[in-house]
C-alpha cells in the first residue's frame, strides 16, 4: 500500500487531491490518500477583502468536497516536516500525531510577508484569514467617527480591498500607499481605468513612496514623511510558510519550494509542490505569480503527476499561458484586463459593470471548477496545458520513474 499524503486544503490542493484520485480509480484498494489542512472548511482566499467588509462568505466543507472520493481527511496544524524519515508531525486537538508517506504533496499556499518591514507584525493588519476577520469588528468604529484607514502596496489585492472598503465605509479617508504606480501591471488604459473609480470613491493616492517602518499611529517614509493613520492594512507581497525550509528542502527567498517542471521538488524529489508554496528553478528570472490562477493549474497536473508516477507512466510537463487579470473595484465596477501568455498586458479592457459581472463569474468558476471535478473526474482544462507557455522555459526534460 502506498501512502500519499497532500498538506493543504486550498485551490491547489484540493485540485490536486480530486485529480489524483479521478486517475488512480482503478488502484484505488492499493493506494491511501490524505488531505491535511487547518480548518475543515473551504478559505475562499481571493475573496476575503469582501470578508474584510463583515460580507458573510459561504461556507463549503472540505469533506463534503471530496466526499466519496477515496480521500481521508483530517483536521490539523502541520507543525513540521522529516523527509529523511519520509513523514510530517501534525497538531490534531491537543496531540501530536505522525503521518507517514511515499510521495508528499505539499501545497501549504502562502501568507503576507510580515518581517519586509519593521512594525507591521505589531501594528497593521493583512488580508490574511484571521486578520481580515478581526477587521471586520474594527473597521466599523473607525468609519463611525470619520477616521483614516491607510492601505500599503498598489497591486491588485491593494486595489481591490482599497475599493472594497471605500465604497462599503463612505465616511472613512481612505488612502493608499504604494512603491510603485498603482496597478504597475496593467496597461496604461487599465491604470487610467483604475484612478477615474479612485477618484470616484475619494480614494486618496500616495505613489512611489517607499515606506521604511510603521509605529503605532504612523507610516514612516524613506523621503522623511509620515503619514498618520487610525487602521493600517499591510497589502504587500506573499511567502510561503517556513516549514520547507526548516525541513531542509530547497527553497527561494520567499520560502517556496524550487520545482522542476514537474512539480517535484529540485532536492527531494518525493515531494511534488503545487500552488503558492512552489516556484519553478528552471527559468528564475520568469517566475509565475502566486495567484489562484496558477494554483489550480498547478493542482490539476500536481495530481496527474503523481498519479503518472504511482503507475510508472511519464510525467508532464506544466504549461500555462495567462489569460486575463480580474480585478474587483467594490461590488458595483470592475476591471478585467487581457493579458499576453507571460501576463504582460494588452490594450484590451472590459470595465464597469461588466468587469464586475466577469470578475464575479471567475471567482464562482473556482469553487464550481472543483465540485465538477469531484463529479466528472479530468473535467477541470487551463490555458495553455497542451501548447506549451510563454513563461516557464525548460533547460533538460528529464523524467523521475521510481518513488
Ligand atoms: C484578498 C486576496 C485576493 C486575491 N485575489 C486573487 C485573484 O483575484 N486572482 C488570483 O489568481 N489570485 C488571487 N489571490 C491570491 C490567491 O488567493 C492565492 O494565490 C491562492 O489562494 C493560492 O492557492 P494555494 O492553494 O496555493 O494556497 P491557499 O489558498 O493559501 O491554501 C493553503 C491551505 O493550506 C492551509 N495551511 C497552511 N499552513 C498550514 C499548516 N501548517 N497546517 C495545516 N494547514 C495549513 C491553509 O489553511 C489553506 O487552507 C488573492 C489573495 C488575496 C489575499
Amino acid at each position: 500500500m502506498k501512502h500519499v499524503l497532500i498538506l493543504g486544503g486550498g485551490y491547489a490542493g484540493m485540485m490536486a487531491a480530486l485529480r489524483l484520485t479521478a486517475k488512480l480509480r482503478a488502484h484505488k484498494d492499493d493506494i491511501h490518500i490524505t488531505l491535511i489542512n487547518a480548518s475543515d472548511t473551504f478559505t475562499e482566499r481571493i475573496r476575503l477583502h469582501q470578508a474584510a467588509v463583515g460580507k458573510p462568505l459561504p461556507q463549503y466543507s472540505i469533506p463534503k468536497m471530496l466526499k466519496k472520493r477515496n480521500i481521508q481527511f483530517i483536521q490539523g496544524w502541520v507543525t513540521a516536516i522529516e523527509p529523511n524519515q519520509h513523514q510530517v508531525r501534525v497538531q490534531i486537538e491537543k496531540e501530536l500525531q505522525t503521518f507517514h508517506y511515499d510521495i508528499l504533496i505539499y501545497a501549504l499556499g502562502s501568507h503576507t510577508d510580515l518581517d519586509s518591514i519593521p512594525g507591521i507584525r505589531d501594528y497593521a493588519y493583512t488580508l490574511d484569514e484571521k486578520s481580515a476577520q478581526k477587521l471586520k469588528q474594527h473597521l466599523p468604529r473607525i468609519a463611525a467617527k470619520s477616521g483614516t484607514l491607510v492601505i500599503c502596496g498598489g497591486g491588485l489585492t491593494g486595489i481591490e480591498t482599497a475599493t472594497e472598503l471605500a465604497e462599503h465605509f463612505p465616511t472613512l479617508h481612505t488612502r493608499l500607499v504604494t512603491q510603485g504606480q498603482l496597478g504597475g501591471g496593467l496597461s496604461p488604459k487599465g491604470r487610467k481605468y483604475i484612478h477615474k473609480v479612485f477618484s470616484k470613491l475619494n480614494i486618496q493616492r500616495d505613489e512611489q513612496v517607499s515606506v521604511r517602518a510603521i509605529n503605532h499611529n504612523a507610516i514612516l517614509l524613506d523621503n522623511g514623511h509620515t503619514i498618520s493613520y487610525d487602521i493600517l492594512i499591510w497589502a504587500g507581497s506573499f511567502n510561503a510558510p517556513e516549514l520547507a525550509k526548516q525541513a531542509g528542502i530547497t527553497v527561494n527567498n520567499k520560502n517556496q519550494i524550487l520545482i522542476d517542471q514537474y512539480l517535484r521538488s529540485i532536492s527531494h524529489p518525493d515531494i511534488f509542490v503545487v500552488g503558492d508554496a512552489g516556484q519553478f528553478v528552471s527559468s528564475p528570472e520568469a517566475t509565475i505569480r502566486m495567484a489562484c490562477a496558477t494554483a489550480m493549474p498547478m493542482g490539476a497536473r500536481g495530481g496527474e503527476n503523481v498519479a503518472a508516477l504511482i503507475q510508472s507512466k511519464p510525467l508532464t510537463a506544466f504549461h500555462f499561458n495567462y489569460l486575463l487579470q480580474c480585478i474587483s473595484l467594490g461590488r458595483r465596477v470592475g476591471l478585467i484586463q487581457f493579458v499576453h501568455g507571460d501576463d504582460t498586458p494588452k490594450e484590451r479592457i472590459l470595465t464597469g459593470k461588466i468587469g464586475a459581472w466577469v470578475k464575479e463569474l471567475i471567482c464562482r468558476f473556482t469553487i464550481w471548477s472543483l465540485k465538477i471535478e469531484r463529479y466528472f473526474p479530468g473535467a477541470y482544462k487551463w490555458a495553455g496545458a497542451k501548447r506549451g507557455n510563454q513563461i516557464i522555459h525548460y533547460e533538460h526534460e528529464k523524467s523521475y520513474r521510481n518513488v
